[in-house]
C-alpha cells in the first residue's frame, strides 16, 4: 500500500526468485508502521554482494565487509545488507566481527531498538520477534536484550535512543534509561563523526525540548565535541524549542550567546565540512548585524541566499521580541535587491583608476568600491554609471588636496 515499498517490490522479487530471502527492515518499516513518510527502504537478504552484483545491473559497493551495497533500480536507491549477527564498528573496543547468518531472525536481534528490529515481508507480513509493534504502541524506545550489553558492543547506541525519542517522541524504557545514566561514559570510545550524525538529527526532531533535556539529566552531553570543556554552553540548548536543520545553524546558535568559542573550534571539534565552516560564519555575521540594526538591505545582501531559511530560524529563537513579520521583510528584501555582487556595479575598479590617474594604485580602490557597493545596496546612490561618478567626483582621493 506504501508508494515507496510498492515501488520496491520488483526488488524483493527478483532476489527471491533466485532463492535467496529478503525483506524490508530498519527505520523505513518502523516509520511506515507508525504511519509516518519514509524515503529511504533498507533491505536485509541472505544473498551476499556478490550474489546481488550478478542480479541486478548497477551495484555499488559501499560495505562490503559489512555485507552492504546499493542497488540503483528504476531512478532509487537501496541498501541491502547480507543477514548478519553483530556489527563491526571499527572504533569498537572488540575486534571487529561480522558474522553472517542464514536467518532473518538473528539479523534483527543485532538491531539496537525494539522498534527498528523489524521485518516485512513480500506479502506485507511484519516479522516482529523483540514486540516492536507493541513498542510502537506503547511509544517506547528498548533495547534488544539487555541494554548495558547492547551500549558496551556499540556506544554509539547511546545516543541513537535520544536522538529516536526526538524524531518520535517516545520515551525511554526504564532499564534502556537506566543504561545510559550509568554508562553514558562509553560514549567517549566513539569517533566524533558518528557522534555528530546523531547529534544533527536529535537537533532535526519534533520533540527536541524533551530530547535535550534527557541529555542533560543523563549527563551525557559531557562526552560531546566542544560540550566536554563547556558544559555549561549545553544549557543553552534549551533555548533550541523548536528544530534547527544543520550543523551550522546550531553552532551559530551557539557562537551568539558565547563568542570566545568560535565557530573555527566548533568546526575542529566537531570535524565538520568547510560547506558547514562557511555557513555557520555567514549567519554569525548577520545575526550580529541583525542583534545591531535588523533587517536592512546590507545584511540580506551579504547573506548568501541559501542561508535565508536558516536565518529565519535562528532569529525566531535569538530575537523572540524582535521577530514579528521578519521573514516576509527579509523575502521582499532579497527580491528587491538592487544588484546581487560587486561585480555589478555599473562603475568599476578601472573606471576609478581613469578618473584619477594622477593617484597611485593603493587600498583607497578598493575602500571606495565597498562605499559605492554600501550606497547601491542601500539604494542611496542608485546603480547609474553616471549617477555613481558624479558621486566619486565629489570625493576627495587620498593625495589628491
Ligand atoms: P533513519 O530514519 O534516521 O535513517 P534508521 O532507523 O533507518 O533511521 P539507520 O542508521 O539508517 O537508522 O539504520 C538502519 C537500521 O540499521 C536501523 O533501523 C537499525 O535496525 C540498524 N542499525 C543502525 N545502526 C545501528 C547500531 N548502531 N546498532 C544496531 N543496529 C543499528
Ligand atoms: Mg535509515
Amino acid at each position: 500500500q506504501i508508494p515507496a515499498f510498492q515501488q520496491a517490490l520488483p526488488v524483493l522479487e527478483r532476489i527471491e526468485k533466485h532463492g535467496f530471502q529478503a525483506f524490508f527492515v530498519g527505520g523505513s518499516v518502523r516509520d511506515a508502521l507508525i504511519g509516518k513518510d519514509i524515503v529511504d527502504v533498507d533491505i536485509a537478504s541472505s544473498a551476499t554482494p556478490q550474489d546481488i552484483k550478478t542480479l541486478f545491473k548497477k551495484v555499488i559497493p559501499v560495505g562490503i565487509e559489512h555485507g552492504t551495497v546499493i542497488i540503483r533500480y528504476e531512478g532509487q536507491s537501496y541498501e541491502v545488507t547480507t543477514f548478519r549477527s553483530e556489527s563491526g564498528y571499527e572504533d569498537h573496543r572488540h575486534p571487529d566481527k561480522v558474522e553472517f547468518v542464514t536467518d532473518i531472525e538473528l539479523d534483527l536481534a543485532r538491531r539496537d531498538f525494539t522498534i527498528n528490529a523489524m521485518a516485512l515481508n513480500r506479502d506485507g507480513r511484519v516479522m516482529d520477534p523483540f514486540e516492536g509493534l507493541q513498542a510502537i504502541k506503547d511509544k517506547k524506545i528498548q533495547a534488544v536484550g539487555d541494554p548495558l550489553e547492547r551500549f558496551e558492543e556499540d556506544p554509539l547506541r547511546i545516543m541513537r535512543a535520544i536522538r529516536f525519542s526526538s524524531q518520535l517522541g517516545f520515551h525511554i524504557e526504564k532499564n534502556t534509561s537506566a543504561a545510559i545514566l550509568k554508562q553514558g561514559e562509553w560514549l567517549k570510545e566513539i569517533a566524533v563523526e558518528r557522534i555528530a550524525v546523531e547529534f544533527e538529527k536529535l537537533f532535526r526532531g519534533e520533540y527536541l525540548i524533551q530530547a535535550v533535556e534527557a541529555c542533560k539529566q543523563s549527563g551525557i552531553h559531557r562526552f560531546f565535541p566542544v560540550f566536554k570543556q563547556y558544559p555549561f554552553l549545553f544549557d543553552y540548548a534549551k533555548g533550541i524549542t523548536y528544530p534547527l536543520d544543520d550543523f551550522a545553524e546550531l553552532i551559530s546558535f551557539f557562537v551568539f550567546y558565547h563568542p570566545e568559542v568560535t565557530v573555527d573550534d566548533w568546526v575542529k571539534q566537531w570535524k565538520l565540512s568547510r560547506r558547514l565552516k562557511y555557513n555557520a560564519k555567514a549567519y554569525v555575521e548577520a545575526l550580529e548585524q541583525y542583534k545591531l540594526r535588523g533587517l536592512d538591505e546590507w545584511l540580506v545582501y551579504n547573506m548568501p541566499p541559501h542561508l535565508d531559511k536558516g536565518f529565519i530560524r535562528l532569529v525566531g529563537l535569538l530575537f523572540p521580541d524582535m521577530s514579528s513579520g521578519y521573514a516576509n521583510k527579509l523575502t521582499s528584501i532579497r527580491k528587491n535587491l538592487v544588484i546581487t555582487d560587486r561585480s555589478e556595479i555599473e562603475l568599476s575598479a578601472a573606471h576609478l583608476m581613469e578618473m584619477f590617474p594622477d593617484v597611485p594604485k593603493g587600498p583607497w580602490i578598493g575602500e571606495l568600491l565597498v562605499s559605492l557597493e554600501k550606497k547601491v545596496v542601500s539604494m542611496e546612490l542608485a546603480n547609474d554609471y553616471n549617477e555613481i561618478k558624479e558621486w566619486v567626483q565629489a570625493w576627495n582621493p587620498p593625495g589628491k588636496d
